[in-house]
Parts: structure tokens; C-alpha cells; sequence
């Protein structure tokens, strides 16, 4: 599902679907600068370091990048090139922007009334507030993590206050989840930053 969604938002495949080519004679690569030139697909869950017929000294191929053809259990990144393609694709009128457009996306304050809390401004700029509307104690931690899965807050809570605020400023544009942990269950908030 990484690796389709790479597609979704506009990645190629890693060796450039060209057939065995090389950028230095003319082959397509993928049009990200920092992924090596490989020439076709990995299969199964090569070893480090594998060279190919495009990089033909090590540290090789990147064969653990989620858009090669690698298993799954040893698929693990993206680069700072891809995330950065990717990203762009949510900027205003770009190719993904309509996704952040979404009523869900963009429901401001969020009142949904069962889960207590909100979390605003959504879309932001990296600083995020959680207020709920009682102090039971019945939350638990808050965490923000990114669509990587990182976690960039983890706040575990013994004495609820009504209000939490974290400047994630620096973290880049895109999409974050808000997970709030209860007593009896984890809600998930997406929000965007742009
Ligand atoms: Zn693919």
C-alpha cells in the first residue's frame, strides 16, 4: 500500500520502467536526484550492498526503497527527494491538492460531539492545540506521528488538563495524525500542515 500510494502522489518506479537503461545513455531513471540509477526491478529481499548494471559500486542500489519491487518485510524508505515530491503534490492546484480539500479534511472547529475534543486549526502551519471540552481523566497520552509512522510527540498524561498545545512548526508540510489515547479506546485526528 506504501508503494501505490508513492504512485498516488506522483513517484515512479526506483529503476525508471525503461527497460534495463541507464540515466547515462539515455535511460529514464525515476526524476528524483537522490535515488541511484538502477537499471531493473528487485525481486525477493536482496543483501546489502547489491550493485547493478547502473551502479556498479557499492553502496549500490537502493533496493529497500519502498518504489522497487523488494518484499514488503524489506521495503523501508523513501528519500529526502521522493517525500519532497510528494509533498509538493499538496501544494495549492498541484496534482493531490483536491485531497486536502476534503469536508472532513477541512471541518473547522471539529464538533463531533462523541470524542469530547478538537483539534485545531486544520489545515495549520505546524502548531497544533487539543482542547477538550471536559477535564475527566480519562485521556491518557497524546501522540502526533507523521505518515512514516515516526512519532514526533508522545505525551503520556496522568493528570488531564483541558488544553495542549505543540509547535511542530519545523516538522514540513503534509499530513500528521493527532492519535489521543482514552481510557477505553484511541481516537485518530488527521490534520494537514501547509
Ligand atoms: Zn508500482
Amino acid at each position: 500500500m506504501t508503494h501505490e500510494l508513492g504512485h498516488f502522489f506522483e513517484l515512479a518506479h526506483i529503476w525508471g520502467d525503461d527497460e534495463g537503461k541507464c540515466p547515462s545513455t539515455g535511460g529514464a531513471d525515476d526524476g528524483i536526484d537522490d535515488t541511484p540509477p538502477q537499471a531493473y526491478p528487485t525481486y525477493n529481499c536482496a543483501v546489502f550492498p547489491k550493485l547493478d548494471g547502473c551502479t556498479r559500486s557499492a553502496p549500490g542500489i537502493m533496493f529497500m526503497n519502498y518504489m522497487d519491487y523488494t518484499n514488503d518485510n524489506c521495503q523501508q524508505m523513501f528519500t529526502h527527494g521522493q517525500v519532497a515530491k510528494m509533498q509538493a503534490q499538496i501544494h495549492p492546484f498541484a496534482l493531490s491538492y483536491s485531497l486536502t480539500q476534503h469536508p472532513d479534511v477541512l471541518q473547522y472547529p471539529d464538533q463531533a460531539e462523541e470524542n469530547n475534543y478538537v483539534v485545531y486549526p486544520n489545515p495549520g502551519d505546524g502548531r497544533i492545540n487539543v482542547r477538550f471540552n471536559q477535564v475527566s481523566g480519562n485521556v491518557k497520552g497524546i501522540r502526533v506521528v507523521n505518515m512514516l509512522g515516526q512519532v514526533l510527540v508522545s505525551e503520556t498524561i496522568t493528570n488531564q488538563r483541558g488544553f495542549y498545545y505543540y509547535d511542530l512548526s519545523r516538522a514540513g508540510t503534509g499530513i500528521y495524525f493527532v492519535q489521543i489515547e482514552f481510557a477505553d479506546k484511541t481516537d485518530v485526528k488527521k490534520v494537514v500542515f501547509r
